[in-house]
């Protein structure tokens, strides 16, 4: 027999979650429903390998948005450290610091290639690419040909498993601006000389981050304590089961949901609104009846991640939080150093534990390569790094993220466009949040805030907030930030849907 809820919330990652939290602390009844048996917080879970922990990447909480941290830290009130940033770039047997030390840049490249770097910078300068369209010409507008080609092109055709020239300028220019090589050489110069770099703030760059948060014992930490609140309000969270079927009756406004358990079981809920963090290609794949941009969400494609985990003894103490890898022979992207994150994250005082990054896409050659092949390769490559000596790893493991990135290709905008049409004029009721629920590449903050307002649109009955006009920031409202204190703002702000 069906049981009814008024809100089913499809997915406990942060998206999930935090709606399920703020439509419990307004007393409605909701049940998010996972399909992990195991852990909550999706991306942003720890995974915990004998006392080993680690997150999927690695989760600096980070946001412009005074909600969200506000949220964070009334979620987890005691256990959040403050972490000194330590990353690196490995090029070509050497390691630079990231952002660049001017000087020591300058020493690794070699005078000649330093100053290659200078003169196709400047030559860009004076001979910009008209209207770039790919990342590649933007790029090089940006910082020239030589710089793009050591520092951006191998790692970025690494993660996203297509040329430079394939992806869009849009995407640079979202994900790299602030960053001009003019300040980041002054920068670079100011921390070769050991002056103390501007730390980042409200407009300055998004990138070189000094310092940041991190729950004592990973991310997941995070969204064990909000599960947790939820079922202490009355809310649900049930966990190891798949959503796979939505369907809608119009007439009644009801949405049937059907829902596969780990053991195999079938279980049936009825509620008045779904919010999904589910990926828009597999959720419209399940609505019924068919929506009419089903082929769209078809279309949208994603980009997986594997980490292949490595514990063995420390040699010496790597301090990196972690390192790009961008030498162009090796195919691991980056390497994740867990003890840097926080030192909790390990069970001894001894053990080094590393996570080796690897991008792929589900079912191509890495992803379907076994266990015991990519911990091998694993080992000769941090090898050849020289952070672990492979004859001293005596433990590892593989965990495998399907759908890690939503691809922000050529067509991407125009799918999503038509699916938004297509649910606000059929399915009243289906809200999308998150990153996946709105292949949206952006942070957990963003997928929180989207979590925040659509609650506040159930709550209100009605849509009063565009979650799509969240930036990638987590900022929504026209200055930024939420004028209208909570509880009012809902009826106060109404947008078109
Ligand atoms: C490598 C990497 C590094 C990152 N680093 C950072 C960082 O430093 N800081 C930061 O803030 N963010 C970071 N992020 C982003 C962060 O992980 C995401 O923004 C966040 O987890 C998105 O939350 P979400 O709830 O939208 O989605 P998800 O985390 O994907 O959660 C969705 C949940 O829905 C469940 N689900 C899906 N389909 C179904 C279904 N049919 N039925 C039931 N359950 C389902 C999934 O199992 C999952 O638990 C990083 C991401 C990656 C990949």
């Amino acid at each position: 027999m069906a049981q009814h809820v008024e809100t089913l919330v499809i997915g406990a990652g942060p998206a999930g979650l935090t709606t399920a939290y703020a439509l419990a602390k307004a007393g409605r009844e909701v049940t998010v429903l996972e399909m992990d048996p195991t852990y909550v917080g999706g991306i942003s879970r720890t995974v915990d390998y004998k006392g080993f922990k680690f997150d999927i990447g690695g989760h600096r909480f980070f946001s412009k948005s005074q909600e969200i941290v506000d949220l964070w830290n009334e979620i987890l009130p005691d256990d959040f450290i403050d972490r000194p940033r330590l990353s690196r770039i490995y090029y070509r047997e050497k390691f630079y610091a990231y952002p660049l030390k001017a000087f020591e840049a300058l020493a690794n490249l070699g005078v000649w290639t330093a100053a290659k770097c200078m003169a196709s910078f400047g030559w860009a300068k004076v001979r910009p690419i008209d209207k770039p369209a790919t990342f590649h010409e933007w790029v090089r507008n940006q910082f020239g040909e030589t710089l793009f080609s050591i520092f951006f092109k191998t790692y970025t055709e690494k993660v996203w498993g297509m040329s430079c020239d394939e992806i869009s300028a849009d995407w640079a220019s979202q994900r790299i601006k602030g960053l001009d090589l003019g300040a980041a050489i002054i920068d670079g110069v100011k921390r070769s000389l050991g002056v103390r770099a501007k730390s980042s703030g409200q407009g300055a760059p998004k990138t070189p981050i000094e310092r940041f948060r991190y729950p004592r014992k990973g991310p997941g930490m995070m969204w064990e304590a909000c599960a947790d609140k939820i079922l202490a309000l009355g809310g649900d969270v049930r966990m190891g089961r798949k959503v796979d079927g939505l369907h809608y009756d119009k007439l009644a406004k009801i949405w049937t949901v059907s829902v596969t358990c780990a053991d195999g079981e079938t279980e049936i809920y009825t509620a008045d609104d779904v919010v999904s963090s589910a990926p828009i290609r597999e959720l419209m794949q399940a609505v019924s009846p068919t929506p009419i941009s089903v082929f769209h969400a078809g279309e949208l494609m994603y980009r997986d991640f594997i980490t292949v985990v490595l514990i063995g003894p420390s040699r010496k103490v790597l301090l990196d939080n972690w390192i790009y890898i961008h030498d162009p022979s090796l195919k691991v992207g980056r390497v994740q150093n867990f003890r840097s994150w926080s030192p909790e994250m390990i069970p001894d005082d001894v053990s080094t534990c590393l996570g080796l990054e690897y991008f792929c896409f589900e079912g191509d050659g890495l992803w379907t390569t076994s266990d015991a092949d990519l911990v091998a390769q694993a080992k000769r490559e941090i090898g050849k790094i020289g952070l672990m000596d492979p004859a001293d790893v005596h433990d590892a493991c593989v965990v495998r993220q399907h759908k890690a990135y939503p691809v922000y290709d050529d067509a991407y905008a125009e799918h999503i466009k038509m699916i938004r049409l297509d649910l606000k004029m059929h399915f009243p009721g289906l809200h999308l949040v998150g990153r996946n629920g709105m292949h949206k590449y952006n942070n957990q903050d963003h997928a929180m805030m989207t979590g925040l307002l659509t609650a506040e649109n159930i709550i209100a009955g009605e849509i009063v907030h565009d979650v799509w006009a969240v930036s990638e920031d987590a900022e929504y409202g026209v200055s930024g930030a939420r004028e209208v204190p909570r509880g009012e703002r809902a009826v106060l702000r109404k947008v078109a849907a």
